[in-house]
């Protein structure tokens, strides 16, 4: 269980051109087990941030709360033991092997060797790695997919409520970045951490989020649920960042259940099936290939259970529900 909140969050470097505001009087709040994505251009002050709240950067004013005990207050060395951290460029100890390397902070806090094997392992399978063909191997033997997958594990090993990313997978192609996305999702869905996830890809941030925080040279543009900041952009910065193309960013938000009419007469016989779970992208994707108007919708089963019309698809994007 961990809540956060950031109240007045400031850090100023002196600079030769004086001083200069990296985060700048920043307050949000993250809920117990969801996952804020940090967002914005580089050099706005996400990394600062993250760093104020392990602690690794000293805040020059305003606080930060985990379940409401200000973190001032707490011995920094334990501290960091509650709060997982993955950076992108990994950090694995290069001479240490897999286990040895997930094991880190578990061997600091005491755990014997066969609690702390089975614990790299049972990682590693959430991560979709055999632990047979990887514990014992070194980081030099491993891809960068694997070598960051290895490095969630690390920074999950000791069960911590806290966890923070900074753009973990940004050094990943295309498809294995996806892939562990995937990975990443499903286990968070089980462990449900308290995560602060830094990135700069508006994709990245509505796949991952459960609310996203838009930051522009220190300042806090707007902090809201990824479907409210696409729809509702609070300024003309937001809505450059997240693009012109934020209507189709919002399909992929929405599933077919929530726009479905559960009428079983509805659609013609013959027309296109989605399943009530799809997102709207596929039945977007659906109106334009078959050019209908309405949609069957059905469950994992394959019982109708609805249709979908076009309406209620543009319906549904023209409002914003938090
Ligand atoms: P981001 O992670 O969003 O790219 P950072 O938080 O790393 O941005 O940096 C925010 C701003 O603070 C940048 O302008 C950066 O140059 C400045 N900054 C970061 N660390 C230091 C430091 N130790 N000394 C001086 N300026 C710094
Ligand atoms: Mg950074």
């Amino acid at each position: 269980m961990a809540t956060i909140r950031i109240d007045g969050l400031t850090k100023t470097y002196a600079t030769p051109r004086g001083p200069v505001n990296a985060v700048d009087r920043v307050s949000f709040e993250v809920a117990d087990g969801e996952t804020c994505v940090l967002l914005g251009p580089s050099g706005c002050g996400k990394t600062t941030t993250l760093r104020m709240i392990n602690r690794l950067v000293t805040p020059t004013s305003g606080k930060v709360l985990i379940d409401g005990r200000d973190t001032d207050a707490a011995d920094p060395v334990l501290l960091r033991r509650t709060i997982g951290y993955v950076i992108q460029q990994i950090g694995l100890f290069p001479n240490m092997t897999v286990a040895g390397n997930i094991g880190v902070v578990p061997r600091l806090l005491g755990w014997d060797a066969r609690r702390i094997r089975s614990r790299a392992a049972e990682l590693l399978t959430m991560l979709a790695m055999e632990p047979k063909d990887f514990l014992d191997r070194y980081p030099g033997e491993l891809s960068g997919g694997q070598a960051q997958r290895v490095g969630v594990a690390r920074a999950l090993a000791a069960d911590p409520p806290v966890l923070l990313m900074d753009e973990p997978f940004g050094a990943l192609d295309p498809v294995n970045r996806e892939a562990i996305q995937d990975e990443f999702l499903r286990m968070q869905h089980a462990l449900k951490k308290t995560v602060l996830f830094v990135s700069h890809d508006i994709d990245e941030a509505v796949k991952m989020a459960d609310s996203i925080a838009i930051f522009r040279a220190g300042l806090l543009e707007q902090h809201a649920a990824p479907d409210v900041l696409l729809s509702r952009p609070a300024n003309d910065f937001v809505a450059g960042f997240v693009g012109s193309d934020r209507t189709l960013k919002r399909l992929r938000l929405i599933q077919a259940g929530e726009v479905m009419v559960t009428d079983l007469r509805g659609p013609a016989p013959g027309a296109p099936t989605v399943r009530a779970t799809d997102d709207l992208r596929r039945v977007a994707t659906l109106f334009l290939e078959h050019g209908v108007e309405s949609l069957v919708c059905v469950d994992d089963g394959g019982n109708v259970v609805g249709h979908i019309s076009r309406a209620a698809v543009a319906a549904r994007l023209g409002s914003a529900r938090p």
